[in-house]
């Protein structure tokens, strides 16, 4: 079976490429050929002699997965649908995953006072095919976990999102990371962090710690471990509801894992990374969206010390929920705002498509027609 060259480091390539009788240093010019000039053949390779390309395409595969959608929405927003080889080994049971790319050009003002166009290309990213947490909701857990994703799976997602973009120019390079697709990234966790470090390496993505974001449930053990990790990655809780009592109602993980030791292990990863927790909230119409929920949100909040998303629910036909009006929601923000939390509204489209993750891969199974969700 061939070694799926983006499961590897440099320095694993390197020694891999030693094994084969051929020069290491021969590693760092594939990976420039892969991540950075976008060969998606070794053939491409044209630095490297006939005989090396010829071992390395007996060895190695960049690819594995065939794009089964590829949808592009008016603002931009790219959406693929990648399906996996039906291999045996962990990772290689087949299945689709989602990953979307978001581009957002905003003015700004830099140092001096000129406007500056800040050019972000955010790639979310699936960790799992389908999702074991369930939550009633979204569409990624309605039928459970069918797999985990590998370390080269996850990495080919971003780079298959990579080569959605220019060449050269603005936006021609992924600078954001959210790990907010289909799955729970730290019940994933190993490859989650061999995935974040790939993402920062100089030889591959080059993209800084601090604008990649891993976003969880809640698993207290997996945050505080993800804390020791010396990664300076912003850690996002999907909280959704600010009691217990309802957030079993929609998170079924939450039977196991109370709000208490959510907040134990948000502080333990503040105190340690010094990096501040977001805390992440689904508006859905008249269950988690009262004014006296906003208000047992805000002291959940200030115990973390934590920003706080608000984000419109993105339905999924099937499951009941409904999108609150934007009244609603911009009423629940001024009861956290006026009690001195930190909170943003989520622009309906990037994240409103994570939210909304698993639709496509459901609806694909299923041989629905298929949309991009609302946009
Ligand atoms: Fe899993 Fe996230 Fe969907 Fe919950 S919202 S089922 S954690 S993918």
């Amino acid at each position: 079976m061939k070694t799926h060259v983006l499961s590897l480091t440099l320095e694993e390539l390197g020694e891999r490429l030693a094994e084969l009788g051929m020069a290491k240093f021969r590693a760092k010019q594939v990976m420039e050929w892969v991540y950075q000039k976008r060969a998606t053949t070794f053939e491409e390779m044209t630095n490297l002699s006939k005989g090396d390309r010829a071992v390395l395409g007996e060895q190695f595969e960049i690819f594995t997965s065939a794009v089964q959608r590829d949808l592009v929405a008016p603002d931009g927003t790219q959406k693929l649908l990648l399906k996996w080889p039906e291999e045996p080994g962990e990772g290689k049971g087949g299945g689709l995953t989602e990953c979307v790319m978001i581009p957002c050009d905003d003015d700004q003002c830099d140092e001096y006072g000129n406007t500056v166009v800040a050019t972000r290309r955010t790639a979310c990213l699936s960790t799992q095919v389908g999702c074991p947490v369930g939550c009633a909701f979204c569409a990624s857990g309605m039928e459970g976990l069918q797999g985990n994703l590998t370390v080269g799976q996850v990495v080919e997602e971003a780079l298959r999102l990579t080569h959605k973009l220019p060449r050269e120019g603005p936006g021609h390079r992924l600078t954001n990371i959210v790990f907010m697709g289909m799955g729970e990234p730290l019940a994933n966790y190993a490859v989650t962090v061999a995935a974040v470090k790939v993402l920062m390496a100089p030889w591959a993505f080059h993209i800084s710690g601090r604008k990649i974001t891993v976003s969880t449930v809640g698993l207290p053990p997996q945050m505080k471990r993800l804390a020791e990790e010396g990664l300076p990655v912003t850690l996002a809780i999907s909280l959704h509801a600010p009691n217990d009592e309802l957030r079993k109602r929609i998170i079924p993980w939450a039977n196991k894992i109370s709000i208490e030791q959510i907040v134990e292990a948000g502080k333990y990863y503040f105190e340690k990374t010094g990096r501040e927790v977001t805390l992440e909230y689904i508006m859905l119409e008249g269950v988690n969206t009262l004014p006296e929920h906003a208000r047992e949100l805000a002291q959940v909040a200030k115990k973390l010390r934590a920003n706080v998303n608000l984000i419109y629910y993105n339905e999924v036909p099937e499951l009941g929920f409904k999108r609150p009006s934007g009244q609603v929601v911009f009423g629940f923000q001024n009861i956290l705002r006026s009690a001195g939390v930190n909170v943003h509204v989520r622009k309906s489209r990037g994240r409103e498509i994570a939210a909304a993750c698993g639709q496509l891969a459901r609806q694909d199974r299923r041989g629905a027609a298929l949309t991009v969700n609302g946009r």
